[in-house]
């Protein structure tokens, strides 16, 4: 958006980014497959290829790997635009990641939360494997704990709320305490999104997404998008893209934008259902915890009130034991049993049946909220938790 445009509200934002104004084209960025530019263009045509209040393109485009495709340009500074930074698109949220982690210098510290999402800790484990980073371990809601972890540190890595437990980090704390170290700090802002926390104004560096989740929000697709809020990383990250090539495909940066298009709503209805369900979980009789960071005995969330504007879709709960919380998925005729998250289609899982995640109570269930119609899901977890319940007795 150019200095004279009127600033839009996030909500428009989502529908008018990377629309054309040409009358002869469709309203909609179409699929546009390519790999390369023609060359030889002229000033206006570089100047227009420009991605709007976005670093300047320097030299020509010659390649999409290298200058990026007007399809990820467009989720890119749709993204971008909403956490307050730039943005460059990759082909899923754990090469985003991974653009961030490993520019790292060698023998670099990185102090990561004990609840974060399970690629994280695979990619983190891989590399400290071989020597090529330290990793350091906090239960990132206690910021004391993270900012003794903090001297030394080159990296602190937030996941607020964290997957799968909810936990919520003090951002703009921690990020202060970080830079006061000369640590560098990236949020994976996922389960949030861009409407509901950003991490770049709470004094993050860098902000990840999943686009796959809730961006798309449809299942259909693995995008990520990575934030920076410098024009230099920013250029690192292009530079990443190039060299590393981890770039999303023309089919999915349409369908990515297309998704995005309807974030506010789905995630508007999914979250108001979230809350309710959150609630009738909590009186529930068979359900032993509930945590959402919207229910005022989660334990952030005074914090979670400060730092988000609502509290997203995402609602663990935990039953008496893996028998149970099988037994319970398994007669579920509305939510799938499925892994993943962000979708329109309210999913579940027992966390602790997956390998590597064995700490986690064994009765716990993640239960990402969709869009149905909050009774229809109320049916099918009552019953189901009264079908669980009453075949063990
Ligand atoms: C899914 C997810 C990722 C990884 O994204 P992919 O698109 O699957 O690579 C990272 N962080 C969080 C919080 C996620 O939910």
């Amino acid at each position: 958006m150019t200095s004279t445009a009127r600033a839009l509200r996030p909500e428009t934002t989502l529908i008018t980014a990377g629309r054309g104004g040409d009358p002869a084209q469709p309203i909609n960025l179409p699929i546009v497959p390519m790999s390369n530019f023609r060359s030889g263009h002229t000033a206006e045509a570089l100047a227009a290829a420009d991605r709007d209040g976005t670093p300047a393109i320097e030299n020509e485009p010659a390649y999409a790997r290298g200058d990026g495709a007007p399809g990820w340009k467009a989720i890119e500074q749709l993204v971008g635009g909403l956490e307050g930074g730039y943005g460059v698109a990759f082909s899923s949220g754990m090469a985003a990641i991974a653009a961030i982690i490993e520019q790292l210098p060698a023998g670099a510290t990185i102090v990561v939360p004990s609840d974060c999402y399970m690629g994280l800790t695979h990619l983190l484990a891989d590399g400290a494997a071989v020597g090529k980073w330290n990793v350091r371990t906090v239960y990132a809601a206690d910021p004391d704990e993270v900012e003794a972890a903090l001297p030394g540190a080159d990296l602190l890595w937030l996941e607020s709320p964290s997957n799968p437990l909810l936990e919520i980090a003090d951002i703009e704390r921690l990020a202060a305490s970080a830079h006061a170290v000369g640590a560098v700090v990236a949020v994976d802002n996922t389960f949030a999104t861009p409407l509901l926390q950003n991490p770049l104004a709470l004094g993050a560096d860098y902000v990840i997404h999943s686009a796959t989740k809730y961006i798309g929000g449809h299942s259909d697709l693995l995008m990520g998008i990575a934030v920076a809020k410098d024009p230099a990383d920013y250029a690192r990250l292009m530079r990443r893209s190039e060299v590393a090539g981890a770039t999303p495909g023309a089919l999915e940066a349409f369908l990515a934008l297309r998704g995005a298009r309807t974030l506010s709503l789905r995630l508007a209805q999914a979250q108001a259902t979230a809350m309710e369900l959150a609630r009738r979980l909590a009186e529930h009789p068979a359900v032993t915890c509930v945590r959402y960071p919207g229910l005022p005995d989660h334990p952030q969330h005074e914090l979670a009130k400060k730092q988000m504007r609502g509290f997203g879709a995402m609602v663990t709960f935990d039953v008496a034991d893996a028998d149970t919380a099988d037994t319970l998925v398994a007669a579920l005729q509305v939510i799938e049993h499925a892994t993943s998250l962000g979708g329109v289609e309210s999913l579940i899982e027992r966390r602790a049946k997956i390998p590597g995640q064995e700490h986690l109570p064994a009765g716990l269930l993640r239960f990402s909220v969709g869009c149905e119609h909050v009774e229809d899901l109320w049916d099918d977890l009552s019953s189901a938790i009264a079908t669980a319940t009453t075949s063990r007795s």
